[in-house]
């Protein structure tokens, strides 16, 4: 029962592997907390990148459609005029009658700002804003172009600063030849930058996005913002256009601009059927905007986690550190106890005069001696010891010296009796027990004779004895139990009897008692 104890207090004291387990759990669900979060970010901001680039890519693509069918009706008035001065000649009729149309043109198309005419040398001969007779093309970029050669397209030239409305201007040109390809003048179809520069401004992209409208040579023909400077720009460098020219008409791209150093995602688109891109920009940081508040808000309740997390992990740790501390204290009150209650046992089995065993202990230690000498089939013997005429001592000498000399007696009985197992005890008053398991009755009279040899010796003076000193009387019983004696009772029966008998025989010696069954029933007497 003591041992279950103590094992019961030991184990709330193994607190060195619960403490590492904590922080190691602590550690662990803080990185899968942080590293999760982390990647849904990271993943998050790829997904905001990726729907930005393609909302840029469609609007491209959108802007795009809408310059080119711009182009195209530009395209088909342009041919229809030239159409109509070849079938119609040069006369004022067919003159005015173009003029006319051309007009009606312009007001019935929005998207078309001015339709002018001029012949080989420059001279217009229409012209819908202004009085064509006062006006010159000859040194214009386009006329150069057209007075090169034959050429069947579309010019779609640099934008001018209109001479008739001051306005920048876009213009579309075609040449007009003669049936033996010989150059007779241009048909020319101006459009307001403004139009498209209002419409790329109202796009939703913020303060620092971007429309461009560029030809595939790199010369920007409108843009979202723009100013004279911008006109004089070529883009013809740029990571888009040299895609474009290499064969992918279409697509995305993030740049850092090198003017602004604003990064920003791209998406172009250039036409199929005129050397013309749009490209549109948005900043990345606008892009990334509505990320970033949803990044700040996870990352926000990560941290948070993870310091719950933290602060439970001390918690546990602190409560753990208590348990403990509680664990020693419980231990050493455990070892008190411990100590008391061996102080107990000692007291409890313990004479307190004589330091012998007292006669509680004695009647446990004969009942196991006597059970394991029968299942062994062992003899066993046992002796009562009586002082002589004690009471004549005490009368004497007083009831001190009585129990110095009892002291005395008992130091004695107990430096005769050594061996392993055998007991001295005090039986009662100044009578005491000898138990001699393993010895047979030869050796146990020899033993009972050494004793009261031994007391003999002391040489304690005793003026009341017939033998002038303190002797001891000694009753001795042996045998094998089961076989000779049926119990531990019957054995202390005998030895008293014999005891008896050695004080009936004139005391100072040791008398054998008759085994219970036995045939004699006669008491053996030493010496
Ligand atoms: P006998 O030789 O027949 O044994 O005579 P006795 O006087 O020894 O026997 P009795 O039983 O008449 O007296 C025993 C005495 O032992 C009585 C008692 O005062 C004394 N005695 C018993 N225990 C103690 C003790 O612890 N200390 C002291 N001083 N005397 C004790
Ligand atoms: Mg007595
Ligand atoms: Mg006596």
């Amino acid at each position: 029962m003591h041992d279950t104890g103590r094992r019961q207090f030991d184990l709330p004291l193994a607190t060195g592997n619960p403490r590492r387990l904590v922080i190691a759990a602590v550690i662990f669900m803080c990185g899968v907390l942080l590293l999760s979060t982390a990647l849904h970010v990271r993943w998050d901001r790829s997904q905001a990148v990726a729907k930005s680039t393609e909302a840029m890519q469609t609007l491209a693509a959108a802007l795009n459609g809408q310059a080119e069918s711009t182009f195209r009706i530009a395209d088909t008035v342009l041919t229809a005029l030239i159409s109509m001065h070849r079938s119609g000649g040069h006369g004022a009729a067919n003159i005015g009658e173009l003029n006319q149309v051309a007009r009606t043109q312009i007001r019935e198309l929005g998207e078309l700002d001015g339709l002018y005419m001029s012949d080989a040398q420059g001279q217009y001969f229409l012209a819908t804003n202004a009085n064509p007779h006062t006006l010159n093309n000859a040194d214009r970029r386009y006329f150069q172009h057209h007075r090169q050669g034959p050429d069947d397209g579309l010019y779609i030239g640099q934008p001018i600063k209109g001479k008739t409305t001051g306005q920048w201007v876009i213009t579309l040109s075609r040449g007009i030849y003669g049936d033996d390809g010989s150059f007779q003048g241009v048909a020319l179809a101006t459009l307001n930058v403004e139009r498209f520069s209002g419409l790329y401004r109202s796009l939703p992209l913020g303060e620092q996005g971007i429309v461009v409208l560029a030809k595939r040579d790199g010369t920007i023909l409108a843009r979202s913002e723009s100013n004279a400077q911008t006109y004089l720009t070529n883009i013809s460098q740029s990571p888009m256009l040299q895609a474009i020219n290499q064969g992918t008409p279409k697509g995305a791209v993030t740049l850092t601009a090198i003017v602004d150093g604003v990064r920003r995602i791209y998406g172009f688109d250039a036409s199929p059927k005129y050397p013309v891109l749009v490209a549109v920009a948005m900043p990345e940081q606008e892009a990334l905007a509505a990320w970033q508040q949803r990044a700040w808000a996870i990352g926000g309740f990560a941290l948070a986690a993870v310091l719950g997390v933290a602060i439970m992990g001390m918690l546990v740790l602190r409560a753990l550190g208590k348990q403990s501390a509680m664990a020693i204290e419980l231990r050493a009150a455990h070892q008190s106890l411990a100590s008391a209650n061996s102080t107990l046992r000692t007291l409890a089995t313990e004479d307190g005069l004589t330091g012998l065993a007292n006669r509680r202990h004695l009647d446990d230690y004969l009942a196991s001696a006597f059970r394991r000498a029968r299942n062994e089939a062992m003899p066993l013997a046992f002796a009562l010891v009586d002082v002589d005429f004690f009471k004549g001592y005490n009368d004497a000498y007083g009831h001190l010296r009585g129990d110095q000399a009892l002291i005395e007696i008992c130091k004695a009985m107990r430096a005769r009796v050594r061996r392993e197992g055998d007991l001295v005890a005090r039986y009662g008053g100044e009578e005491m027990a000898i138990v001699l398991p393993d010895v047979a009755a030869e050796q146990a009279l020899t033993m009972a004779e050494q004793v009261r040899e031994a007391v003999q010796g002391l040489g304690i003076e005793h003026r009341q004895s017939a033998y002038d000193q303190v002797t001891v009387s000694i009753g001795v019983v042996a045998g094998v139990p089961g076989v000779d004696f049926d119990d531990a009772e019957a054995m202390v029966a005998a030895a008293d009897r014999a005891l008896y008998a050695a004080k009936g025989g004139g005391r100072n010696r040791v008398v054998l008692a008759a085994r219970q069954h036995s045939d004699t029933g006669q008491l053996a007497e030493m010496p």
